[in-house]
């Protein structure tokens, strides 16, 4: 008999030679049907491979990613298995599952794979699946799977760096490919498949390796799946930041000034600014301080800060001086910097916490193939904040972080995220800098923090910074997918390379605590965030215009400037479309505009002294007659419902 451990602590007993379906069986039918892969002692298996030690075992279903991953996985073979059906004397290299879907890269040889083949290729994927062909796993000798692929330099590259007795194929149909497993029981389940494109990729990702197909595909368990997955995405492209920023005039990039470096225009500095007095005035209830630093820095800041060999020689070269041997560089980060601000004056553990913040722009070099609207950029602004603290006052000050990263996530309309701890890996101690003392109090402090704010968290062995433990949180848009936002991160690596001090209690000379933290992370990526979360109609509070005063004509342009006057008043951003355009054209330019509210101005309206008001993607609603003060009390309670003050 051996023991199988389930993930909730349960311990089971089974015949040696039983299978994770055996045990899935052994729950329930139910659950049996759904099980599509499983993992032993944290290695991916098959459903039907035999066990026969002790061990945990975890089942996966479609819900789960380890699930998704084997079932895409398991695609790609049918998909490979039709290729060469379809392209025969082509070569197969590669064909993992990825975070949406899978792919497979393909030596086309001669032959070439287009659009038009799609739909066929599609068909007969599904045509193989129905047939239930089971994925079965075959261990081959290394000189017996050399010679199979004799002629597939790829396979066989693959084949040479693998140990002898450790390599198998997996068999489903008439088909066979190299593979380490990791496949559903058989090909019945998948339902619905789709390529969606084909791109060029080098060989293992080297330029100067020999370029391949890569296939794009994507599979699911039903058909309704793959059309919702598709009306996603179809959304998302409605959405895309890039489109919205231009059709909004928020930001603009030139190739005259570079690649990656984004220009704001006029309403998006309007905004970013509201972000920035928004996020200053909660830090100053919280106690920061808010510093200004330079764009560049000499270059031995960055040879002390160990930023110089971790970003000197793949990003921007060293600005030259007059001066021979003058070196200055573009910061990468803001920290080197307050690190001397800290520096400027001695400390005692009285004055901790020092918590100084800067909108601080920070420039890296990234590929141009790499950059990507405000998501990857060359340039960029960081809402960074440093706090120098006793290792005592971590724990009060993760929670103080904390509540700030929540007060921001709840303003924004982000409502469904969720937390990462990142620990040490405790069988590698020697990977990390500081005592170990320390570390247990930071992570403990950072666990604490996390719980008591009540946060849904994961935490994640290994998968600290050498320099110290960190918090992430990962925000869900609203079409489900998932961003990294705010960190917050200890580290005992500055203090120590800029030797900060504090002198306390005992008269010694001690070293601070420094946490880096970010809620927004940088402004251009949350805005991009934002931009596709609210598809551009952010919260009103934050709105560049509340509201747009439209004229029924001319003659209504001084009750129009009367209007605007009052709103002002009441502290309403607005402005006048008083353009010789009929009300109709007006309509639709501010609706592009994702103007919240169109103030509609005509004779009845002059007359009575109102507003006839229009709320944005509403017509058909009809519009509401009502005074300036009842419009203003509408507003001001839309503002209040998302924009609380924030309570230290
Ligand atoms: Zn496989
Ligand atoms: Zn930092």
């Amino acid at each position: 008999m051996i023991k199988i451990t389930l993930p909730d602590g349960s311990v089971k007993e089974f015949a040696s030679g039983s299978t994770p379906m055996d045990v899935a069986r052994s729950i329930s039918e139910g659950l049996a049907r759904n099980v599509i892969s499983a993992a032993f002692n944290g290695t991916t298996i098959e459903t039907e491979t035999e066990l026969t030690t002790d061990g945990a075992l975890v089942l996966f279903t479609w819900n789960d990613k380890e699930g998704k991953k084997a079932f895409w996985h398991s695609t790609s073979h049918v998909m490979a298995q039709v290729l060469e059906e379809k392209f025969p004397g082509i070569k197969l290299t590669l064909g993992p599952a990825i975070d949406n879907g899978f792919y497979y890269d393909v030596d086309f040889g001669d032959k070439k794979i287009t659009d038009a083949d799609f739909k066929a290729i599609e068909d007969r994927v599904l045509e193989i699946s129905r047939e239930k062909h089971e994925f079965k796993m075959r261990p081959v000798s290394k000189a017996e799977a050399l010679e199979v692929y004799k002629n597939n330099e790829y396979k066989t590259e693959l084949i040479s760096n693998l140990e002898d007795g450790t390599i198998t194929f997996c068999d489903h149909a008439n088909f066979f490919d190299l593979c380490r497993g990791g496949h559903i029981p058989n090909t019945g389940i998948i339902k619905a498949m789709k390529i969606m494109s084909v791109a060029g990729a080098y060989w293992r990702g080297d330029e100067k390796n020999k370029q391949l197909t890569r296939v794009y595909g994507i599979s699911f368990p039903k058909q309704k799946d793959l059309t919702d997955y598709l009306e996603l995405l179809e959304e998302a492209k409605r959405r895309d930041h890039r489109k919205l920023g231009k059709e909004l005039e928020l930001f603009a990039f030139s190739q005259k000034v570079g690649q990656g470096l984004p220009l704001w225009l006029p309403k998006g500095a309007a905004l970013r600014d509201r972000l920035e007095q928004f996020l200053k005035k909660a830090q100053k209830k919280a106690g920061y301080e808010q510093v200004v630093t330079p764009h560049i820095g000499q270059k031995e800041l960055y040879v002390t800060s160990g930023h110089y060999a971790k970003y000197g020689a793949d990003s921007f070269q060293p600005i030259h001086t007059p001066a021979e041997g003058e070196e200055f560089l573009l910061k990468p980060m803001n920290c080197p910097h307050h690190c001397e601000i800290y520096n400027n004056k001695p400390w005692s553990y009285k004055d901790l916490p020092k918590r100084y913040a800067e909108f601080g722009t920070v420039y890296r070099y990234e590929q141009s193939g790499e950059l990507h609207g405000l998501t990857r950029v060359r340039g960029f602004t960081q809402d960074d904040a440093h706090i120098f603290c006793t290792p005592d006052q971590l724990d009060s000050e993760f929670k103080k972080v904390i509540d700030l990263v929540l007060y921001v996530f709840g303003s924004l309309g982000f409502e469904n995220f969720t937390a990462q701890v990142s620990v040490r890996d405790l069988d590698n101690p020697d990977k990390y800098i500081g005592s170990v003392e320390n570390w247990e109090k930071a992570e403990q402090a950072i666990i604490n923090a996390a719980s008591d704010k009540g946060l849904n968290y994961v935490i994640e062995s290994g998968e600290a910074a050498f320099y110290g433990p960190k918090l992430d949180f990962m925000v869900k848009d609203a079409l489900g997918r998932q961003w990294q936002l705010g960190t917050i991160q200890v580290d005992y690596n500055l203090p120590e390379r800029f030797e900060l001090t504090y002198k306390g209690s005992d008269n010694e000379l001690h070293r601070p605590v420094m946490i880096h933290r970010a809620p927004f992370g940088s402004m251009e990526r949350f805005i991009a965030i934002l931009l596709e979360h609210t598809a551009g109609n952010f919260p009103l509070w934050l709105m560049p215009e509340q509201a747009i005063i439209l004229s029924l004509s001319e003659k209504y342009e001084n009750y129009a400037k009367k209007v605007l006057e009052l709103l002002e008043n009441h502290e309403i951003r607005a402005l006048i479309d008083n353009r010789n355009e009929t009300i109709g054209k007006k309509i639709r330019e501010a609706e592009v505009q994702k103007m919240p509210f169109m103030l509609i101005v005509g004779e009845e309206e002059e007359k009575n002294g109102t507003i006839s008001v229009r709320r944005h993607g509403q017509e058909g609603k009809g519009n509401i007659t009502i005074t300036i003060e009842e419009f203003a009390k509408i507003v001001n309670e839309e503002v209040a419902k998302t924009l609380k003050t924030f309570e230290v």
